[in-house]
């Protein structure tokens, strides 16, 4: 008897979670085109890091049509020119968890070439006051909509989950200063310190319709190093009465590529790339100073202090080594602004959520992703690992294209090229589905 009522039981369960399922499918076939039409509106309105005046105010306007109590304008930047347009929205259901769930707003200065019917044609100034063309060329316009949508479907479905639900609308990903911005803005003072937090990226290499995790370590640290190298400019003919600082600046770009071969363990990922050089104006000039501009990845903190003393070493004593006088040493000038942790997924909050996801999704469309050396400011919302967090990454590439890309052996456009291009409606719907399924899995009754 005890067998049969186990059975009866489960079949319940198991009907219970798949008319779940069903219903929530259900509701995401409702609102679709209404989200994809939101998702080509905002493709089509882009707007740049510390500028998300529009972007911020749909999002604000929308959560409120549906219910949340939201606080915009919400971050604090160094620089005193930037507003903070971050969006804070809450749903309080009872006692239970806090779960916090993350869109960035931003776009990128690119110019779209994917040439679809909806493609940006946004132009504007850059901070730099240059003329720039603006694209979501990272997808976040993406995030946006499945975070609407999942809003949407949060606040239909409130006697399935308990606790507080915040949502968060976060500027200025790209120059990865937003996450920062907000909680010096006093993020955590308006809201309960979450139990969990997570997020959702776009991924330019996996097919719509997929979700892919990866358990610990998944996206890198990112530190911008400027060195300046000082020498003494003179005559290009007369190279003995000058220290010149384009050699120095060949031989420091050359000397920096031993910090990762010969220093750093080849079992600690790590990254020393130099983006950008610029010194001299013409052939016969030995110039004053040359300017190098770095960026330096890897996952763990002490990893990242130790290249950037070495950073500092080697510059140096190059510069030494060269006769260039103390008093014109080089200068190298640590960023406290284009600085981001790494983001670090809690493994059993992953593992977790990759099991939702496989019921919610099939277990085909859920793959395991391994970490990458991009970098992204939501780590900073864990307050150094404190909270469990986790981002997973969402397909957004057409089916298709993906599989000529795997056959053909020719890459897929990026994130961040001015040929990405996400295929909304399967992404938006696996967005939807995926982050709602999470945010259950953790609130459930
Ligand atoms: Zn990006
Ligand atoms: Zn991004």
């Amino acid at each position: 008897m005890k067998r049969i009522l186990f059975a009866v039981s489960l079949i319940v369960a198991i009907a219970a979670s798949t008319a779940a399922q069903q219903s929530l499918d259900a509701m995401i076939d409702r609102e679709i085109a209404q989200l994809v039409n939101t998702y080509k509106m905002l493709h089509g309105a882009p707007e740049l890091s510390h500028y998300e005046v529009k972007t911020s105010a749909l999002v604000a306007d929308q959560l409120r049509a549906l219910g949340y109590t939201v606080t915009d304008h919400v971050g604090k930047y160094e620089r005193p020119e930037w507003k903070g347009y971050g969006v804070v929205a809450v749903m309080k259901n009872g006692a239970g968890p806090t779960v916090l769930v993350r869109t960035d707003l931003d776009a990128l200065p690119v110019e779209e070439k994917t040439g679809v019917p909806y493609a940006s044609t946004v132009k504007t100034k850059n901070d730099a006051g240059q003329d720039v063309s603006v694209m979501h060329a990272c997808g976040h316009d993406v995030h946006i909509t499945s975070f609407l949508g999942t809003a949407k479907m949060l606040s239909q479905l409130k006697d399935q989950w308990h606790g507080t639900l915040v949502l968060i609308g976060q500027p200025a990903e790209e120059t990865i200063d937003g996450a920062k911005a907000m909680l010096a803005g006093g993020l955590y003072s308006m809201i309960p310190k979450p139990d969990f937090a997570i997020a959702l990226h776009d991924n330019a290499e996996l097919e719509a319709g997929k979700v892919a995790y990866c358990p610990g370590f998944a996206l890198a640290n990112s530190t911008s190093v400027e060195i300046t190298i000082r020498g003494l400019g003179g005559h290009g003919s007369k190279p003995e009465a000058t220290k010149d600082p384009i050699v120095v600046a060949a031989q420091t770009i050359l000397a920096l590529q031993t910090i990762v071969s010969r220093e750093n363990s080849p079992l600690d990922p790590a990254v020393v790339t130099v983006g950008s050089i610029h010194g001299g104006a013409k052939s016969n000039i030995i110039p004053d100073e040359v300017k190098l501009l770095l960026t330096v990845r890897s996952y763990k903190e002490e990893v990242r202090q130790r290249i950037l003393a070495s950073i500092a070493r080697i510059t140096k004593n190059i510069a030494a080594a060269a006769g260039i006088p103390d008093d014109r040493a080089p200068i190298v000038k640590v960023s406290d602004t284009e600085v981001t942790p790494a983001t670090y997924n809690d493994p059993a909050l992953t593992e977790r959520l990759a099991g939702a996801f496989q019921k919610s999704l099939g277990a085909d469309n859920v793959v395991k992703w391994p970490p990458i050396m991009g970098s992204e400011d939501f780590g900073r919302f864990s307050l150094d690992n404190s909270i469990p967090s986790m981002m997973f990454w969402l397909g957004a590439i057409d089916p298709a294209r993906v599989k000529a890309s795997k056959e053909s052996g020719k890459p897929l456009p990026s994130l961040h090229s001015s040929l990405f291009e996400p295929l909304p409606e399967p992404t938006l719907r696996t967005g939807v589905k995926a982050m709602t399924t999470a945010v259950l899995e953790l609130m459930k009754k």
